[in-house]
């Protein structure tokens, strides 16, 4: 977990599990999160009404998730309307343009073999923006610093020409976009708006694939931006070749670029992280703690973070010396509270692999019982695992709906109450999930 953005959206999955989707969006839908300080998070929304439901029938659980996050407890203050202006004014805020921006800068990176070339290459970007690599691609796995290396790029380059037009989008932004600017009759300046740019930075772009009018958009957007001599810089969780359902003409300009990988750290590389975390964070760790950590976190350096993240909690707040003991239970905490998203194709392979199945099996038609069985238990696993609407979920599987999607959902949870082995297939199959993390 590493942004306030972060922080919130785990909070709102939680609320969202509480309520109707109808409630939801009622109360959060424009309920935003301003500043997370002192132990104490800042919200907003739009109205005192809101502020008031709110904080009668939400504060407890926000304040839960937030102590299941940081081991200690926080006050939740909400601005409404207006107040967030004399917030930021008092709070001396500045808004950066590029609020995401914020920590994520070259200085900060720890190279190692794992992700030398990535990082190579990034610098080079950097340099000299549309002049060497475009686009550049960086994937790899979560929580390996692609986001981080991404972010860096843009910070450079707009510290070196602050007049450049960066854009930063993630994952669904660009759809989400497109999607409203047509509704809005407004598709000329989104056109325009992107077109334009001097960096586009895209982040997280398996979720476009399969998406067909965004790929579309996609595509030309970049090649205005490609033969305009502009730099785009582009991430993902896998190569091109494994985004089966990404546009065979956008899979062709990326490979024309120069592609990155990003892989797990060794040890001395994970050890320099918790060095530099540590040090970051005004912590000093035992080095049998350094150590610990190092051994028992090999594949993902957020979770590092969060360790040692929690670490600094336990020492602030509880006065904790920190031992091998609480590092356990730190490693415990970031384990279970799990950043990991696992993506849809990896539920429907573990769910298959699980039924002795091909992923093919469950995606296609086939009605034998075995096959409906574990499709409908990988639909449930994607509605729980993974933030996917109902319609996203449809769209991974041949000839589903959301209404679809949603009976297998509530046929699966009935039987989880009533039917101890299917409670503990599922069980199984997440552990299997969550364990690719
Ligand atoms: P990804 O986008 O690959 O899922 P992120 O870039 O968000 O991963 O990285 C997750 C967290 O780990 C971030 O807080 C990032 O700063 C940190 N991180 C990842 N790799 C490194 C590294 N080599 N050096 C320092 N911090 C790193
Ligand atoms: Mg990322």
């Amino acid at each position: 977990m590493d942004s306030l953005e972060d922080i919130w959206q785990q909070i709102l999955a939680v609320v969202a599990k509480d309520i109707t989707p109808t409630a939801y969006n009622t109360w959060f839908s424009d309920c935003t999160a301003v500043d997370i300080t002192d132990r104490k998070l800042v919200i907003h929304t739009t109205s005192d009404f809101k502020r008031g439901i709110i904080s009668g029938r939400f504060s407890e659980i926000i304040r839960g998730v937030l102590y299941d996050l940081f081991s200690c407890e926080f006050d939740l203050d909400i601005l409404a309307g207006d107040e967030l202006l004399e917030y930021e004014k008092s709070a001396n805020k500045k808004p950066s343009p590029y609020p995401e921006m914020e920590g994520y800068t070259f200085d900060n990176f720890v190279v190692g073999p794992s992700n030398k070339f990535a990082h190579a290459a990034s610098i080079a970007v950097a340099n000299s923006p549309g002049k060497v690599y475009n686009p550049l691609f960086i994937y790899g796995n979560s929580g390996l610093g692609k986001t981080h290396l991404l972010l860096a790029i843009g910070e450079k380059i707009l510290r070196d020409h602050p007049d450049f037009r960066i854009a930063y989008l993630k994952g669904d932004d660009f759809t989400n976009e497109l999607v409203h600017s047509i509704q809005t009759g407004t598709s000329e300046e989104f056109r325009n708006k992107y077109r334009n740019m001097d960096l586009l930075l895209m982040d997280d772009i398996q979720f476009i694939a399969g998406k067909r009018s965004t790929q579309e958009e996609t595509f030309h957007t970049f090649n205005s931006i490609y033969e305009a001599g502009h730099q785009i810089v582009m991430t993902a969780d896998r190569p091109p070749m494994d985004m089966a359902q990404l546009d065979d003409r956008l899979r062709t300009r990326i490979e024309g670029g120069l592609m990155a990988d990003v892989q797990p750290p060794d040890i001395e590389t994970r050890t320099a992280i918790i060095l530099n975390k540590s040090a970051a964070l005004g912590l000093s760790l035992p080095t049998e703690v350094v150590e610990y950590i190092a051994e028992n976190i090999t594949s993902n350096v957020r979770q590092i973070e969060g360790v040692v993240k929690r670490l600094t909690a336990y020492k602030e707040i509880m006065n904790d010396s920190i031992n091998i003991s609480s590092v356990k239970r730190a490693i415990k905490d970031v384990i279970r509270v799990g950043s990991y998203i696992p993506t849809p194709e990896v539920i429907i392979e573990e769910t298959a692999r699980y039924y002795s199945l091909q992923p093919q099996d469950l995606k296609g038609q086939r009605r034998s019982k075995n096959t409906a069985m574990a499709r409908q238990v990988s639909m449930y696993l994607m509605r729980n695992l993974t933030n996917l609407s109902l319609v996203d979920i449809g769209g991974q599987y041949e000839g589903r709906n959301h209404s679809t999607v949603l009976s297998s959902i509530r046929k699966i949870e009935d039987m989880i109450k009533t039917d101890p082995e299917v409670s503990a297939t599922v069980r199984d199959i997440s552990a299997n999930i969550n364990s690719r993390s």
